[in-house]
């Protein structure tokens, strides 16, 4: 529990108006100290409300106004003279939860984008093997072919851990092998547009190793 919290859990605006030398009566009435009070005027309860001025608010309110500090610094001195403990990094705790929650939706977004990739890499590698396979016994493996062979079953073990695997293992994975897929999808990117540069060449020019022999 952060410090308002704890504050407000723990202490009653008419428990601060004692501790701070404000007498409350049976009725839980008091003198205000917000304005020229002759009278009690103000109910101090939980929360605070004086029927003269006007000054409403919880114990919080109460201790700022009483000795001109801010919501923050109010909270600190009523934990502090009524020893009460919290959490002093929950100060801002709307904050990291925030934070907390975007980094699981920038996480969620890496885990897809690597999917894809893998994905596509795979449909490629799927490609090369048949097409660039070897005709002939003596003929030397085209080096896509060989990469085919190589890293299919890698990849598809990549595949199954961002598939099936625990958030631990995707989360593993993106942190030691995030960079070296993104590379693979830059490299999947600019194969694209040479494969297209490529295609319009050869429609206007016989393969030129398909004559020999
Ligand atoms: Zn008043």
């Amino acid at each position: 529990m952060n410090v308002f919290e704890s504050v407000k859990e723990n202490v009653t605006a008419r428990q601060a108006a004692e501790m701070y030398g404000i007498r409350v009566n049976r009725n839980g009435m008091a003198c205000c100290p917000f304005h020229d009070d002759k009278h009690p005027s103000m109910k101090v309860d939980k929360r605070f409300h004086c029927f003269g001025c006007q000054e409403d608010g919880d114990v919080i309110d109460f201790a700022a106004k009483l000795y001109g500090l801010d919501s923050l610094g109010a909270a600190v001195k009523l934990a502090a003279d009524f020893g009460i403990d919290y959490d002093r990094k929950g100060r801002a705790s709307p904050r990291p939860a925030k934070k907390k929650l975007s980094e699981e939706l920038r996480f969620k977004q890496a885990r897809l984008q690597c999917f894809r990739i893998l994905s596509d890499y795979n449909h490629l590698l799927e490609k090369w093997k048949t097409e660039y396979a070897p005709k002939e016994p003596e003929e030397e493996w085209h080096p896509l072919f060989v990469e085919a062979l190589q890293k299919q079953t890698y990849i598809e073990y990549l595949m199954d851990i961002l598939l099936t695997g625990t958030a631990e293992e995707k989360a593993e994975l993106i942190r030691g092998y995030g960079k070296e897929v993104m590379r693979i999808g830059e490299r999947i990117s600019g194969l694209a547009a040479c494969r297209k540069t490529d295609r319009d060449e050869r429609s206007g020019y016989a393969r030129p190793d398909n004559d020999s022999r």
